[in-house]
């Protein structure tokens, strides 16, 4: 059985201006289908377009050209609030710097989807705590603030917030940028045992090996356009 389109890019294409005006194509016509229950990496060295494609992909940005097509719908023509109402329901994102809000506790960074999308409280507590521990976030841990964690720690909480809301889809854009490699491959793990428990779809950049070889379906960008794109088992 084949597993349903869930992302689906059309000549997407993003043209910047730099400080002269002069055009930079950082998209250049990417095509993309992504299939529900992927776990995928974009590839590719700095410049090469992949925070261009993870911010179409989640409505965070808009194409000069093209289209972005999330579960059937057409996200590039949805007005600023729709795009919001649809990012919150459906789309987690992870950052390479974290951009967990400092005055929170874990807890209560990793709670914030829910509050936003109206969970009852109780609710919501139980869920934060299953999310980090699932994530290997310890009950001790959940009341400190960011800047009392490790950076590993820190993106384990992002991670819980983005998954601890159920979205079909989350985004990574170079997860793993700030952390050491042996964190960093243990954050991947983490991510794909997530991955393929529940069947939420992963894309996530990186330019780092380790990642790289823990992709499912590697796909390269240079210079804005896909050269290659490889499945493996
Ligand atoms: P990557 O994430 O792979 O490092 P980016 O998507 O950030 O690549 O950038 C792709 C290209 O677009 C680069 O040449 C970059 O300099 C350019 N670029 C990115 N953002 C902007 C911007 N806001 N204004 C102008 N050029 C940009
Ligand atoms: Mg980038």
């Amino acid at each position: 059985m084949h597993d349903p389109v869930l992302i689906r890019a059309s000549g997407l294409t993003r043209i910047y201006e730099d400080r002269n005006a002069v055009p930079v194509h950082a998209l250049d016509g990417v095509d993309l289908d992504v299939a529900s229950g992927e776990f995928l990496a974009v590839a590719g060295p700095s410049g090469s377009g992949k925070t261009t494609l993870l911010n179409l992909l989640s409505g965070l940005d808009r194409p000069t050209r093209g289209t972005v097509e999330i579960d059937g719908q057409d996200i590039t023509r949805l007005s600023r609030a729709e795009l919001a109402e649809f990012r919150l329901r459906n789309v987690g994102f992870v950052f390479q710097a974290y951009n967990l809000i400092p005055v929170l506790t874990a807890g209560e960074n990793a709670e914030f989807t829910l509050l936003m999308q109206g969970v009852p409280a109780a609710e919501r507590a139980r869920r934060v705590l299953e999310e980090l521990a699932e994530l290997g976030i310890e009950p001790s841990l959940v009341d400190r603030r960011p800047s009392e964690l490790s950076g590993g720690q820190q993106q384990r909480v992002a991670v819980a917030r983005a998954l601890v809301a159920r979205p079909k889809l989350v985004l990574a854009d170079e997860p793993t940028a700030n952390l050491d490699s042996t964190t960093g491959a243990r954050l991947l793990d983490k991510m794909r045992e997530m991955n393929e428990r529940t069947g939420v779809t992963f894309l996530f950049s990186t330019h780092d090996p380790m990642v790289m070889e823990r992709a499912r379906r590697l796909v390269t960008l240079r210079d804005g356009k896909v050269v290659e794109d490889v499945r493996r088992s």
